[in-house]
């Protein structure tokens, strides 16, 4: 059933006010292929949604909202080493994670706590203390808008990339994702080389970390380090770390002795976003009921009745001020609607 003028407030995590002109949620594939038949005779702009964690509403949507209810998870196949899961689009990231190590299947513990729905997870390949999607990811299902049949993509189709794949890129706003596929460990090979979780394992006295260990060390750091979108709008970081070339990080690093940075291949160097931000004296910075995160400068929040076109504003200006600071340019994680 579509609905009209529904306030998105409660679906996006920034906590924003946006009228959305129909609202319709669907949790059978049929409904959402009856959903889209409708709308191939309205026309009218499609945004469909998870969780609504990586969105920043600038403005009333003037469109169709539709609300992704698809819900199961069940295994495909399995050895003695490894499973095939597959979860279906609606049910939210951590849920999935602590299904996953409930059933001692490993390769997705780091990625816990990660806000928002499966199907969005591949959109941007969602990554955290050393694991991303593409690490675990078999094939997902997705159905085409325009011509209303369902496709199957593997890894090499989804063309992952840093916070990237094909439906941010060239495939945007093409296909609803269904549900996805992954393929779980039986056997572990834990990735803890991050130095929090080493850290947060050795003050849990852990020396033998099992999955569920790194997922409770990773839980701990993110909710001692990040806002909770509960208390403070939010969408996570706002921005990406951007990546340079050799040649421009030497000539930062001479004037930026301190700059914060990891090597990513022979010729790439990634930035970490926030220390630049940090640096230019945005973080803590409040503007009445939005600003920049006090202890997160890659995050920005909505203290509370904050407007989202206000909210993009401060990110240009953050922008602009890297560029002109830097010669960086960052890119905003976050998808602007
Ligand atoms: C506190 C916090 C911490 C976060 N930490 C991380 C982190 O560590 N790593 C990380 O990668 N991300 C992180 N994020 C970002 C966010 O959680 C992820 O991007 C998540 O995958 C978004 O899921 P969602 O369901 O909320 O997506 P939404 O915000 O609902 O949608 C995001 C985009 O995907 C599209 N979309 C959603 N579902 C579908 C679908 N089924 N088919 C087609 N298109 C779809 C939407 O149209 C939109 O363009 C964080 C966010 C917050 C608030």
């Amino acid at each position: 059933m579509i609905q009209e003028n529904i306030n998105l407030q409660p679906h996006n995590t920034f906590g924003l006010e946006s009228i959305a002109k129909n609202f319709a949620s669907f949790n059978s594939i049929d409904e959402l292929k009856a959903l889209l038949t409708l709308n191939q005779t309205a026309q009218h702009e499609l945004l469909v949604l998870g969780g609504g964690s990586n969105i920043l509403l600038t403005k009333d949507f003037d469109g169709l909202v539709l609300k992704n209810d698809l819900m199961g998870i069940e295994v495909i196949s399995e050895d003695s080493n490894q499973c095939l899961v597959k979860a279906s689009a609606g049910e939210e990231w951590h849920e999935f994670v602590l299904y996953a190590i409930k059933n001692n299947l490993g390769g997705i513990e780091n990625l816990s706590l990660i806000p928002g729905s499966v199907g969005a997870s591949p959109m941007q390949n969602i990554g955290a203390y050393g694991v991303e999607i593409k690490d675990v990811f078999h094939e997902l299902e997705a159905l085409n808008i325009e011509t209303l049949t369902i496709e199957t993509f593997n890894a090499e189709q989804c063309s992952f990339g840093y916070r990237e794949s094909v439906f941010k890129r060239t495939l945007k706003g093409k296909y609803v994702i269904l549900n996805m596929t992954l393929n779980l460990t039986k056997v572990h090979e834990l990735n803890t080389s991050y130095g929090a979780i080493e850290n947060q394992l050795a003050e849990m006295e852990i020396s033998k970390p099992t999955i569920k260990n790194v997922s409770d060390a990773v839980i701990s750091i993110r909710q001692s380090k990040l806002p909770d979108p509960k208390k403070i709008g939010n969408s996570g970081s706002f921005f990406k770390n951007p990546v340079i070339g050799k040649k421009q990080f030497a000539a930062l690093k001479e004037k930026f002795p301190n700059i914060a940075h990891y090597p990513l291949d022979e010729d790439h160097i990634k930035l970490a976003a926030g220390w630049l931000i940090d640096q230019a004296g945005w973080k803590g910075k409040t503007i009445e009921n939005y600003g920049v995160h006090k202890n997160q400068a890659l995050v920005l929040v909505n203290y509370g009745g904050a407007n989202g076109q206000d909210i993009y504003n401060l990110s240009q200006a953050i922008l602009e001020s890297i560029q002109t600071i830097y010669g960086v340019t960052l890119e905003r994680e976050v998808n602007i609607i």
